[in-house]
């Protein structure tokens, strides 16, 4: 039968997509931004959260949620109790999402002293405007994370493997303080992945990660969740919708992928990680190495009690004798190992950090951190491990 539309209409209204009720073994990628409804109590329904369905794609998406279920599912895979996740556009999206779904004006957060500089800077700069006080304390002291909180705190905040020192959290404690104040415990578990740890199985009731990092690892998709109970989780979600950070289809589809061979690429680089943190003890350049797996490193017990067998994370923090001009010469020489910042991809990256991500802090603030001036971080990548140690033993050794 012809169609007696006019060419526009039908170059606009093709025909529907056909529906089957297969499974496709890859993640189709939803990018429309509105979905049409048979009635209008059909779209009033979903606005309202009283039916199932999908309206406006800031508010949910179907490849989004799709990426934030896969995370949920690795990190809850220990649990009896439902872990749901939310989707965001960026690591520091789903923090201040999850910050601002869980204090308010008043209310108080007792942080690490050493916690991630975005967070930070939001904790510092942001909430505190909004009359979020922040306790940053030694979260390795249990007493001084009790002693730091107040009638009004809102919650604890922890990183599994914190930055640059590489200091493991201890979650089943800082999780029991959380739980005397009755207060829910966060926990930014980006430089961990849920290969190595999945803090919801020692006592965390959120968990979050920049999915730049580890669970996407190729460089190329900027992304965060939130991973937690359905209760928590609703709270996130209604912040995420009002605050706006939602995930985009692409980065989901690619953080997505991401995931598939996430063990596979994890389980690498923490097995050259330890390998090279050895190798690089025992180099006469060489003042420290920090990586968890390393017998001398402060939190070895801790990380060998919390993490999966083996993995202590794909990072390694390299202090050449020398100071500060060493660590930036000792990056001027790398040739394999990119200078560059983030972690978690293919390539490894090495950042001299008091120069870049703690480039605030003086010698006396850096000393009072526990870094050292010349502190080199090193992400290791997929690289064959000879090749990145060639390549740091050179780095080290040249004059
Ligand atoms: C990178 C990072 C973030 C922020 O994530 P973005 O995706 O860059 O917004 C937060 N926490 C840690 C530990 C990180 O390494």
């Amino acid at each position: 039968m012809p169609d007696p539309r006019g060419e526009s209409t039908r170059a606009v209204h093709t025909p529907p997509l056909a529906s089957f009720d297969q499974t496709p073994l890859a993640l189709p990628v939803h990018r429309a931004t509105t979905y049409a409804f048979d009635t209008a109590q059909a779209y009033a329904d979903v606005l309202a959260d009283t039916a199932d369905g999908y309206c406006y794609a800031r508010i949910d998406s179907p490849t989004a949620d799709a990426f934030a279920a896969a995370v949920a599912a690795l990190e809850g895979a220990g649990l009896d109790d439902e872990v749901v996740g939310q989707p965001f556009a960026s690591g520091m999206a789903a923090i201040t999402t999850v910050l601002m779904a869980l204090t308010g004006a008043g209310r108080h957060v007792v942080a690490p002293l050493r916690v991630y500089g975005g967070t930070y800077g939001l904790l510092v700069h942001q909430l505190a405007r909004f009359g979020v006080e922040t306790s940053f304390v030694d979260t390795t002291d249990l007493d001084a994370v009790r002693a730091a909180v107040r009638p009004e705190t809102a919650l604890v905040y922890a990183e599994t493997i914190a930055n640059p020192t590489l200091t493991v959290a201890d979650l089943p404690g800082l999780s029991a303080v959380a739980r005397e104040a009755g207060v829910p415990f966060v926990v930014d578990s980006t430089f961990a992945s849920p290969v190595v740890c999945r803090p919801l199985e020692h006592g965390a009731d959120v968990v979050v990660h920049s999915a730049t990092k580890y669970l996407g690892g190729h460089s190329d998709a900027t992304g965060g969740v939130a991973v937690g109970a359905p209760e928590l989780l609703t709270r996130v979600r209604r912040a995420r919708v009002d605050l706006g950070g939602q995930l985009g289809p692409d980065e989901a589809f690619l953080l997505h992928r991401g995931l598939a061979t996430l063990p596979l690429r994890v389980a690498q680089q923490c097995r050259t990680a330890l390998a090279v943190a050895q190798a690089l003890e025992s180099h006469p350049a060489v003042q420290s190495v920090d990586h968890p797996g390393l017998a001398a490193h402060a939190s070895n017990a801790l990380a060998r009690k919390l993490f999966d067998g083996g993995r202590y994370g794909g990072v390694v923090t390299v202090t050449p004798r020398g100071g500060r001009e060493a660590g930036m010469a000792l990056c001027d020489r790398l040739r394999l190992v990119a200078v560059a910042t983030s972690l978690g991809g293919t390539h490894s990256v090495a950042s001299h950090v008091a120069s870049t991500t703690h480039r605030q802090l003086d010698d006396a603030g850096l000393a009072a951190a526990g870094i050292d001036p010349g502190a080199v971080r090193v992400s290791i990548g997929l690289e064959d491990a000879d090749d990145l140690l060639a390549d740091l033993t050179q780095a080290l050794g040249a004059r």
